[in-house]
């Protein structure tokens, strides 16, 4: 087993993936920029390196800065958490070169799923159902028009490079799609320095019900269920809970079966995500397959009893999946809230700030993901994500009722936070009856 692990990450996945190694008695590096001195993880650690100023391009993005400082201190992998350089294959690259073992998926797999477009084509050629659409990249607009003619409108455009609901846009009409293509390969442009488009049919009031895959290195490859992440905000999940409201056991398999088949159709390993909207015909389509560990994985954690983290690096390591299909159990309910530093009451802005005063909800079956701390202050240079809360019981309406009760515990003072908005979505009569979809909180919004 590895006996040093460099985390380059930052936040609550850093002090999660720290959790993690010490459990499993390995050493841990932090990495941090000048504005994370006092951060959490930094503090955890058993070695913390600063590896450049707060832009994450000048240190959480920077490959050269975040290898050497693996070679300084002689870790032999490094865990990249989510976002930053978690889907970046040139990096899982370099760490291979370096040997350094990246604890993921290798460079190639991600190349294949993490450009969407050419995710989508091998999924078709594979016979994995994806939204009717182009079949990879459109050329031009005059591409993307004749190609929405011939399935309909609307459309959504989408940045094959995407990711974070950025470069994403829905066009009901020809002039809408002249105009939104423009903005879409624009921002896709500036976000992802890309701007290869490709289009789908818009599904109306879809769910998301994604399924999280575990892929060892000798092609044992099973599913642990699936999340329903339907709540969402412009494209970006709100609340995860696991299983969904919408899916029987019947379901759960044909949907588990053709996740693993995608996910076997690239030979797949370690941890990833295979995504699909659902429609209230029980019919469901591939969207994307992510190649890393996700922000809601604990749900799956909470309900199966896996721990994802230990899982990913046990696999890096070479040990075969301890788990056949058979043996993984769905057990209760787990839902989780992502709290962010944000005003709902100001279009969601960020509100990054001094945390002055801190309760953080504990009990039978609660758990809290995070990296605050009371006098902790937030840089304004990160995601505005300040903490995961996840909730387990026996069943759904009992872990909404224990949500509720942790969730009316969770005081954070000196900052703007989401938590009142959470707590009325949690108390929503369709929420409570789980009937919502991706269109839930644009809908409640405009009421
Ligand atoms: P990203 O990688 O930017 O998160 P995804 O492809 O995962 O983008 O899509 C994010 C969300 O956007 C989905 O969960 C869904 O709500 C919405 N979406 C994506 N594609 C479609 C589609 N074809 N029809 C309707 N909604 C869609």
């Amino acid at each position: 087993m590895f006996n040093k692990i460099l985390i380059a990450n930052r936040g609550e996945i850093a002090v999660r993936v720290i959790r993690a190694c010490r459990e499993m008695n390995i050493q841990t590096v932090a990495v941090y920029s000048e504005v994370d001195r006092g951060a959490l993880h930094t503090q955890l650690a058993d070695e913390a390196i600063c590896i450049g100023p707060a832009p994450a391009k000048d240190s959480y993005l920077d490959i050269k800065r975040i290898i050497s400082a693996a070679i300084v201190t002689g870790a032999n992998a490094i865990h990249p958490g989510f976002g930053f350089l978690s889907e970046n294959s040139k990096f899982a690259k370099v760490c291979e070169e370096c040997n350094i073992t990246f604890i993921g998926p290798t460079g190639e797999m991600m190349d294949k799923m993490g450009n969407k477009s050419r995710a989508r084509e091998t999924m078709v050629k594979n016979n994995i159902p994806v939204v009717p659409g182009s079949d990879g990249a459109v050329k031009d607009v005059e591409d993307a028009i004749q190609i929405a003619e011939k399935i309909g409108y609307p459309v959504i455009i989408k940045a094959s490079a995407g990711g974070g609901g950025k470069g994403m846009r829905i066009a009901n009409n020809k002039d809408e799609l002249l105009h939104s293509f423009k903005m879409a390969s624009t921002e896709a442009k500036n976000a992802f320095g890309d701007d290869t488009m490709y289009i789908e049919k818009y599904v109306k009031n879809p769910r998301h019900i994604e399924f999280q895959i575990l892929a060892d290195n000798y092609g044992n490859t099973i599913h642990l269920g699936e999340r329903d992440c339907s709540m969402q905000r412009r494209h970006q999940k709100v609340l995860e809970e696991s299983p969904s409201a919408a899916i029987n056991d019947e379901l759960r398999k044909k949907m588990g079966d053709i996740a693993v088949k995608a996910a076997k159709s690239i030979k797949y390993r370690n941890a990833g995500t295979v995504e699909f909207l659902l429609n209230d015909s029980e019919e469901f389509y591939f969207i994307e397959m992510n190649t890393r560990i996700q922000v809601e994985h604990p749900v799956t954690e909470m309900v199966t009893g896996i721990d994802l983290i230990k899982e990913q690096i046990k696999i890096s390591n070479g040990d075969k999946l301890q788990y056949a299909q058979e043996d993984v159990k769905i057990e209760g309910h787990a839902i989780e809230c992502r709290i962010n530093a944000e005003n709902p009451s100001k279009g969601f802005r960020p509100c990054p700030g001094t945390i002055d005063f801190l309760h953080i909800p504990s009990g039978k079956d609660i758990r809290v993901d995070s990296a605050i701390y009371c006098g902790y202050k937030i840089p304004p240079t990160y995601d505005s994500m300040i903490a995961k809360l996840i909730v387990y019981d026996k069943d759904r309406q009992n872990a909404i009722k224990k949500l509720n009760s942790a969730i009316g515990e969770f005081i954070v003072k000196g900052i703007e936070t989401n938590i009142d908005f959470q707590y009325d979505l949690i108390n929503n009569t369709e929420f409570i009856e789980g009937k919502y979809n991706t269109a839930f909180i644009e809908n409640l919004m405009n009421k």
